[in-house]
């Protein structure tokens, strides 16, 4: 689903418009939102940052990828 968001998302930039991949925290409690990525990036690149991704706020390492 990831992987399916991501090649969404960098096929349909146009070349001068920068995209964000927003990440949601999975915690009820937290719910924090950030910037995980900013598009258009190489796809292992990105798929890398999502992985490593974590909430800055609970350390939560299960975000939910949002569209930017
Ligand atoms: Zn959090």
């Amino acid at each position: 689903m990831v992987d399916n968001l991501m090649l969404q998302q960098l096929h349909g930039a146009a070349p001068a418009e920068q995209k964000v991949v927003r990440a949601r925290c999975s915690q009820d409690a937290c719910r924090h939102e950030w910037i995980a990525a900013h598009l258009p990036m190489p796809l292992e690149k990105a798929a890398m940052l999502m992985q490593r991704a974590a909430c800055p706020k609970c350390a939560d390492d299960r975000p939910v990828v949002a569209h930017g």
